[in-house]
């Protein structure tokens, strides 16, 4: 059998997980694997899901509501996981919140208001994660490490969306130093975090992701405590428009 080369990355990808959790002493269980599918068509995810691949992340949202509703419609039987990763615009929350799993880029309380109140009754709380401007560059969506604690604990309290934990896309760096201190203060801070809803709330037993890690910095993430990676070019190839 020919595998396709979708295939061979996404097993590449699986065991260069592997070896960076076993390196770091963390159970490779720990570490989910979210396939960044932005800007590929259907057909890449269905050659991911036939290599077993089950959740999926995307940035924009008409587009990721046309692949989800193909998706389903060519694998019928196949449930998929889809994650919100890219910048929210308070008018898209209503789509977000009807056909998503995970949103991993709230910013705003606003945003997880509407989320909260927009998810549909049938459904399951929305996973939501809080995205944080860790490395401190002006551009950056995500909110300052010292807005986290607050807002954490206002997100909590929302009915309708479960607050899962804490998100950051850092700075591209070449210097795995930088990337690996980065890393752990998100890190830190989630453990901050959940110490504080624990006091607040009796348990932090749900706040439990640090979704960190790309294609080009997922070693240090694992190494630092990640247990969701988000990985687009390294399974799907390079990207031929905006990112
Ligand atoms: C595009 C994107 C990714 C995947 O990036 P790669 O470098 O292709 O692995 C992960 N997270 C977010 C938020 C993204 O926008």
């Amino acid at each position: 059998m020919i595998m396709s080369s979708i295939s061979n990355n996404l097993q590449a990808v699986l065991l260069d997980l592997r070896t960076a959790a076993l390196a770091a002493g963390r159970d490779p269980a720990e570490i989910h694997l979210l396939a960044v599918s932005k800007t590929f068509g259907v057909e890449a995810v269905q050659e991911a899901v036939a290599a077993g691949q089950r959740c999926f992340g995307e940035n924009y949202v008409q587009e990721a509501l046309q692949k989800i509703q193909q998706a389903a419609s060519l694998m019928p039987t196949i449930a998929l996981e889809w994650h919100f990763i890219g910048p929210i615009q308070s008018n898209k929350t209503r789509q977000i919140a009807s056909h998503f799993a995970w949103v991993h880029s709230v910013d705003r309380f606003k945003i997880a208001e509407r989320l909260s109140a927009q998810r549909p009754a049938e459904l399951p709380a929305l996973n939501i994660c809080l995205q944080v401007n860790i490395s401190g560059e002006d551009s950056k969506s995500g909110v300052t490490p010292e807005d986290c604690l607050e807002l954490a604990c206002a997100m909590n309290a929302l009915p309708n969306v479960k607050l899962r934990g804490l998100m950051a896309v850092p700075e591209a760096t070449d210097d795995i130093a930088r990337q690996h201190q980065v890393f752990r203060a998100l890190r830190e801070l989630k453990e901050q975090i959940a110490l504080a809803l624990q006091a607040r709330f009796g348990t932090a037993d749900q706040f439990d992701t640090l979704s960190m890690g790309m294609s080009a910095d997922m070693q240090a993430a694992i190494a630092e405590g990640s247990t969701m990676v988000r990985i687009g070019s390294n399974i799907f190839g390079k990207r031929h428009y905006a990112s």
